[in-house]
Formats: C-alpha cells, sequence, structure tokens
C-alpha cells in the first residue's frame, strides 16, 4: 500500500468517526436529560442556519449553552443546530454603545471585547456563559434594580423562520 493510500484510509476514518460522533446522545450542562438526537449541526453563519432549515423537513431544536435544565436544547430524533460556532462579531460601535454579534455568542465572549472600551453589558443574568440567543430566546433579566428584561436592551435581531426566510426584528 502506498503513502498516498494510507492517507486516504486514514481521512475516510476520520470522517467515520466524526459523523458517528454526531448521531448521539446530546445533553444539557447538568448532564441529567439525555436526548437522542438524529444529528447535531454547528452553522456557522445565518445563510447556513437559513439553508439547514430548508433543507430539513422534520423537527429541529436549538442548543445555546445548554443552561436550561429540562431539555429544552434537544428533540428526540430531531436535528439538532447547536450555535456555538455561530458567534461572530459583525460590528462594535463603542461611541454608540452598539454591538452587532452572533446568537451563539456567549456573554463573556462580548465582555471580553468591550471590557478595554470601559464598557458592560446594560442587562444579563448573573452569570456569564449562557448564549446571547438563548438568553434572548427566553427575555432574561438581572438581578439589579430597575432595568427590567433583555429585550430593553436590544435595538434589533435577526430571525430565521420555520420556512427558511430571514427577517430583521425591530420595535418598528
Ligand atoms: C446558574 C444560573 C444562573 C441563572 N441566572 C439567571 C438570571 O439571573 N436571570 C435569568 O433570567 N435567568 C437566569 N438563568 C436562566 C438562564 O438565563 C436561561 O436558562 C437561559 O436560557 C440560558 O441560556 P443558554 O444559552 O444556556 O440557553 P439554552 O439552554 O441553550 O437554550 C434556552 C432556550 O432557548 C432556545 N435557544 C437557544 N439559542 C437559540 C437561538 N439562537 N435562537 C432561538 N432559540 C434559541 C433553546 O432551544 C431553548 O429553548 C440562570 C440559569 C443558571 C443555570
Amino acid at each position: 500500500m502506498t503513502i498516498k493510500k494510507i492517507n486516504f484510509l486514514f481521512c475516510c476514518l476520520c470522517l467515520l468517526l466524526s459523523i458517528e460522533t454526531q448521531a448521539v446522545i446530546v445533553n444539557d450542562v447538568t448532564g441529567m436529560t439525555p436526548v437522542q438526537v438524529a444529528a447535531v449541526v454547528q452553522p456557522e453563519s445565518t445563510q447556513q442556519v437559513a439553508e439547514l432549515i430548508k433543507q430539513t423537513s422534520g423537527s429541529i431544536s436549538i442548543a445555546g449553552g445548554k443552561y436550561s435544565m429540562g431539555g429544552q436544547t434537544a428533540i428526540q430524533g430531531a436535528l439538532q443546530i447547536d450555535t456555538q460556532k455561530l458567534n461572530h462579531v459583525i460590528a462594535f460601535n463603542p461611541e454608540q454603545k452598539l454591538l452587532t454579534i452572533e446568537a451563539g455568542a456567549s456573554w463573556c465572549q462580548v465582555q471580553e471585547l468591550i471590557d478595554p472600551y470601559g464598557l458592560s453589558v446594560k442587562i444579563m443574568q448573573s452569570y456569564a456563559d449562557f448564549s446571547i440567543g438563548g438568553s434572548l430566546s427566553v427575555n432574561v433579566h438581572g438581578r439589579y434594580f430597575g432595568e427590567g428584561p433583555i429585550i430593553l436592551s436590544v435595538e434589533e435581531f435577526k430571525i430565521v423562520l420555520a420556512h427558511g426566510s430571514v427577517v430583521v426584528a425591530s420595535p418598528t
């Protein structure tokens, strides 16, 4: 067998292992809610999310930081969209105190970005490992007084609808 063939075989094995790893039992951070899903995908852009939704006919669940405890991030036999690679900064304007970031980013990532500018997150939970999408999805609140839920600090968000179209939602 030539080296070329060995390399080829090795790549194929890697690929098989990686597919095998994706068709697994997923869980939330507690480890108490195992769910067998059909596959896990990690899109890296809104466009990829839209394409995935268009290509999938069955149920889809979404996983952010997976800190919700009770199976909210997985459906038996369904596709799970894991947003951890959907975490790019789209735009940041420190003067306007305005950040556009993808939904899979964590508060920790945001804090590390804005701290050098003397800024902090206006409304978030008491812990920084949650994702922005997981936080917005349940409209979280903080422990401070008078600021209200996270939606009061959101100018607009981009949402991929169930048939795959992308819409920008804002108060107007
Ligand atoms: C230690 C601890 C402290 C907490 N403190 C607070 C607090 O101070 N205030 C408060 O309000 N809550 C608090 N919570 C609750 C926490 O804010 C929620 O559980 C939050 O949803 C967790 O975010 P996540 O990224 O882990 O979301 P996940 O658990 O991953 O997802 C939560 C829900 O949002 C959906 N989802 C995730 N990402 C997206 C997306 N991109 N688009 C659409 N849907 C999505 C999921 O399908 C799921 O239904 C706390 C929880 C813990 C464990």
